[in-house]
């Protein structure tokens, strides 16, 4: 077995300096995720609300937390005072619910739009074109509480790398079409994809952020 640490060198040197590495600590217990800190790793996942809202206090306050599954309008007020990234944003209501939240803390959050990508329909997201009319919509530009900096996708779990390599390619194109919009509070800079199976391919596609969980941490059960 190798270490947290081993894991997460053997990672960097595969991403080369390319994307950040988001260590994804969904159900893994707070001395691992320590293990991680202690290897420098400073962006931490989860999936869930109430687990990272119970994990954030026990842990250095310098970890920037990443909320990366989907999330309900009910919950955003638990992650609100703190979070650094919701990646998993789907929906205009839920933005609004965000920004009303980041105004109580007097913040203004980063979001990533979630874009469906993969051929399974068990993932939750926008399509392209609902995320093309949320990005220039007039009700986001009065979001003055939110930012929107990019994209995330998941690519569909197969071994079939080319179906994958399409799936990130076309996730970049819009990225890229996206990231031409003028809106004081949409400035794409992340493109979040690529997980434990795929971060490779992802990163070849132009992803600026991956999220790897098992790879680092070990399966989850
Ligand atoms: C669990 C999860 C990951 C990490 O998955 P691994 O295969 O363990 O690397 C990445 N992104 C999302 C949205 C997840 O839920």
């Amino acid at each position: 077995m190798t270490s947290v640490r081993e894991n997460i060198a053997q990672i960097e040197q595969k991403i080369g300096g390319k994307a950040k590495l988001i260590a994804v600590t969904k159900t893994k217990p707070i001395p691992l995720l320590q293990e991680a800190y202690d290897a420098d790793c400073r962006d931490f996942g989860e999936n869930r609300v109430q687990e990272m809202a119970e994990k954030q206090p026990q842990l250095p306050a310098d970890i920037r937390w990443h909320q990366i599954g989907h999330l309900q309008t009910n919950k955003v007020k638990y992650i609100a005072p703190f979070v650094a990234l919701i990646h998993s944003v789907d929906s205009l209501s839920l933005l609004k619910e965000i920004n009303k939240q980041a105004a109580k803390h007097g913040r203004v959050i980063d979001c990533l739009l979630q874009v469906f990508i993969a051929e399974e329909d068990t993932k939750f997201g926008l399509s392209p074109d609902e995320a093309r009319v949320l990005v220039q919509s007039q009700e986001l530009e009065a979001l003055t509480n939110v930012r929107v900096v990019g994209l995330m996708g998941l690519a569909t779990s197969t071994d079939n790398e080319t179906q994958v390599q399409q799936e990130f390619r076309g996730l970049k194109q819009l990225y890229d079409e996206l990231a031409l919009v003028k809106r004081a509070n949409v400035t794409f800079s992340e493109l979040s994809m690529g997980m434990s199976g795929d971060y490779e391919l992802a990163i070849a596609e132009g992803s600026t952020m991956v999220r790897v969980g098992s790879a680092i941490f070990g399966s989850r059960l």
